[in-house]
């Protein structure tokens, strides 16, 4: 397939960042896992915003305020529909996953916690999906359990059955591993934790740019995921938590927007979810730009997107294979959107500064996953990943600079 595969994206065009030169190379993006690249429809929706409509929401009665505020509480219902949720007001706006994860630590999980309770995690998740449990769990006496991999670096089933207690409070779990492309088996999860009355996060970062998304199929009791990984801006996110969470949950953040009453010195009452979790002003310019990232990809089609990316998987992952030297982690058969890989004799660093100056942008490192990194045995690997814009010509210019090294740093 290799030598006779030309792959253009029917996309391409429509992200003029990816015409950037880079040294006088023309830019190769293969590092759409650690934020997308942004389409035209995002960024005029944003600039139209700026230009036309700029006011804040919520507060104001005058005519641009009342449109924004109007244009946001759309953007919500859209995320709704988009994730299949009971209703708009399951969908919080936050800064990004990592917030979204940090809410349910402090919002849902924190009162429900006393000392000796546990949270269980995977070996295979990013920081933010570990680090607010390990603060919570420091501050309320609870314990981390650790779901390990198997020896195919996935998530068994059978594993967590010995980790499951009648103390278990929470399973929080990645849908997508942002280092090895694995897609967990969400529904076998939740479906066994909630026979225990375990409720299940399910860490969506990954996840919803590749395929369809649908939280109640999952059934999971919260989702989280950042537009930025969405072909959306950065600094919005979103939080989806099913309803009977959302009836328990406290507010976190405190401040305006928040609030129904405010006196003093104590007794201020809260307003209503989705907003009692939302204090301050939010990134408007940024939640309308998720609402026109959703917009983009719908028009595209989903289906679509994702047919497009496994034919552009299977030619970078069999490129790579050809490359000398060359250890490519995760499992050939449940890989999306990222590869992960080192090369024999060359640190990924040295790999990664090589490739930059051609053009070629792939990330090395440990990714936010020092577990996983640790369990594959490394300290560093290199990711390429792939969106609805990557072209075959890009991965073409990636194995040519991976054989130069091979040539060149002996
Ligand atoms: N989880 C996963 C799986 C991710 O890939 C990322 C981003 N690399 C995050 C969480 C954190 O997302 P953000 O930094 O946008 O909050």
């Amino acid at each position: 397939m290799a030598e006779l595969t030309v792959i253009k994206s029917p996309w391409f065009d429509d992200f003029p960042a990816l015409n950037t030169q880079v040294y006088e190379k023309r830019l190769r993006y293969l590092d759409t896992a650690a934020t997308a690249q942004t389409p035209n429809a995002v960024i005029d929706r944003m600039t139209r915003f700026y230009q036309n409509d700029y006011a804040s929401v919520h507060r104001g009665i005058h005519y641009l305020s009342a449109k924004a505020t109007e244009d946001m509480e759309h953007v919500r219902t859209q995320v709704s529909d988009f994730l299949g949720a009971e209703a708009s007001r399951n969908i919080m706006f936050t800064k990004g996953t990592t917030e979204a994860i940090n809410l349910v630590a402090n919002s849902y999980l924190r009162p429900l916690l006393s000392p000796g309770d546990e949270i269980i995690v995977t070996e295979m998740e990013h920081h933010s999906n570990l680090v607010p449990w390990q603060l919570l769990s420091e501050f309320c006496g609870a314990t981390i359990k650790v779901w390990q991999l198997n020896k195919n670096n996935e998530l068994d089933l059978n594993d967590i059955k010995d980790l499951i207690s009648r103390r278990t409070r929470l399973i929080s779990v990645t849908h997508l591993s942002n280092v090895l492309g694995t897609l967990n088996s969400i529904k076998e999860i939740v479906s066994y934790a909630h026979k225990r009355n375990i409720p299940v996060l399910v860490d969506g970062a990954q996840a919803v740019m590749h395929q369809k998304v649908n939280v109640a199929d999952l059934g999971c009791d919260f989702y989280v995921f950042s537009a930025h990984k969405l072909y959306g801006p950065t600094g919005t996110g979103i939080l989806y938590a099913k309803s009977r969470h959302l009836e328990r949950m406290v507010p976190w953040e405190g401040g305006g927007a928040m609030i129904d009453q405010v006196t003093l010195p104590m007794g201020t009452s809260y307003g209503q979810a989705p907003w009692r979790f939302e204090a301050g002003t939010p990134n408007i310019a940024g939640i309308l730009g998720l609402g026109a990232a959703i917009e983009y990809i719908e028009s595209a089609g989903l289906d679509k997107i994702a047919a497009y990316e496994n034919q552009m998987m299977e030619y970078l992952v069999e490129s790579l294979s050809q490359v000398n030297g060359i250890e490519i982690y995760g499992n050939d058969d449940n890989r999306i959107g990222v590869v992960a890989f080192n090369m024999k004799g060359h640190h990924s660093f040295d790999v990664g500064v090589f490739l930059d100056r051609y053009g070629i942008a792939i990330r090395t490192g440990h990714h936010c996953a020092m577990p996983l990194i640790k369990k594959l045995g490394q300290s560093s690997v290199c990711r390429a990943s792939i969106g609805m814009y990557t072209q075959s010509s890009d991965i073409d210019a990636l194995v040519q600079g991976l054989n130069r090294i091979n040539q060149l740093l002996r």
